[in-house]
């Protein structure tokens, strides 16, 4: 087995100055790991003039940031931060790296894992320590989904897993901050894409940040999505859905909630004609209140509700929706 200095490793995501909220929840579990295992977290992010950000995750628990700055990692070149990472991972030589299931934790993990030798457990769900054994038990979803796996890599390193956002709660602790600067070996040759012009995407939603959360199944239909999307504005509440939901595009795909979708955690979290497939009920099971409607007494989704309500989806939602503008209008 290969040698480890016993850090476990964050991958770090930022935008214009800001840590990516995946990262920060990454940190909580990171840190988690980190305990669980007597180890040192440590942050790793990439980039350039980019100090402001060290000092950020010294208070979201890191004992140590890798601080690797080179102008050519200004933007996210995946060929280049693969390098870098797997360089710097290879003169340190950590326990363990995480990586957020993010567009870009998706694609640097593996190639990060294929340059280092070692195995990546993808969309993880949650992480679990063995501690005699000095393992990080990455918790995923398999065989269709069906049940959840326990993976582990006992005979290389570093373990390497992407974990989904939305599986922890970002935290503030005081830390000592210790920042290694790192200048990774980068040439100019090694380029090989240009950025010749930025346009501006659809902006980010708040799914995971959502306090609300109205979400629809198959049982919704076309015409209860349109009384879902009315439910949530007035809530203040985001729309998500399962991926029948999405299938039919009553959603779009980003909004689907689950396994393969988005992992959520509001504070309220309403089903609308969805049946409670596992593959979907992983992704809100750390929500608080759950309120179910289904019009089948039997469906699976009421083992996981608070408040279960046994009715016609289209029914349920235009009286309450007649009640809350009343409500409304009232005041
Ligand atoms: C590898 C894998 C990954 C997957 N990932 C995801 C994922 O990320 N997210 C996800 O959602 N699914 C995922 N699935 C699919 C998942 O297994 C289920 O098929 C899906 O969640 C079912 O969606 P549904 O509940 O909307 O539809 P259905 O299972 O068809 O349920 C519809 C429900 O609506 C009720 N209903 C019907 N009409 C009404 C009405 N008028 N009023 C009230 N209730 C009504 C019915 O009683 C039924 O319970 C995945 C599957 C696999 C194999």
């Amino acid at each position: 087995m290969e040698r480890a200095c016993g850090e476990c490793w964050v991958f770090v995501e930022h935008k214009d100055g800001r840590i990516k909220q995946a990262s920060l929840e990454l940190m909580a579990k990171g840190r988690e790991v980190a305990d669980g295992l007597s180890r040192e977290l440590a942050a790793v992010v990439l980039g350039w003039n980019i100090g402001n950000v060290a000092v950020e995750l010294a208070r979201h628990g890191a004992d140590k940031v890798y601080l690797v700055e080179h102008p050519l990692l200004e933007r996210y070149q995946v060929d280049l931060y693969c390098k870098a990472v797997s360089d710097l991972a290879s003169e340190v030589k950590p326990d363990v790296i995480l990586f957020s299931s993010t567009r870009v934790g998706c694609e640097l993990a593996p190639k990060v894992a294929k340059r280092l030798r070692t195995g990546m457990t993808a969309d993880c769900l949650d992480l679990r320590v063995d501690a005699s054994r000095g393992l990080v038990k990455q918790v995923k979803a398999s065989f269709g989904g069906n049940v959840m796996v326990e993976v582990v890599t006992p005979f290389h390193r570093p373990q390497i897993a992407t974990v989904k956002p939305g599986v922890a709660t970002p935290v503030v602790k005081e830390r000592r901050e210790v920042v290694v600067r790192v200048t990774p070996k980068l040439d100019e040759r090694e380029v090989k894409v240009r950025v010749v012009e930025k346009l501006e995407t659809q902006k980010e939603d708040n799914l995971e940040l959502a306090e609300v959360v109205v979400a629809g199944g198959r049982g919704a239909g076309e015409e209860g999505f349109r009384l879902i999307r009315r439910l949530a504005e007035i809530l203040g509440g985001e729309i998500g859905g399962t991926r029948p939901a999405a299938d039919e595009g009553w959603i779009p795909r980003e909004r689907q909630i689950g396994q393969s979708g988005r992992i959520v955690s509001p504070k309220i979290y309403i089903s609308l004609g969805a049946s409670g497939a596992l593959q979907h009920v992983v992704g809100f099971r750390r929500a608080g209140l759950v309120i179910a409607v289904n019009k089948d007494p039997k469906a699976p989704i009421f083992d996981h509700a608070d408040v279960g309500v046994v009715a016609d989806v289209k029914e349920f939602l235009e009286a309450l929706i007649q009640e809350l503008e009343k409500y409304l209008n009232a005041r």
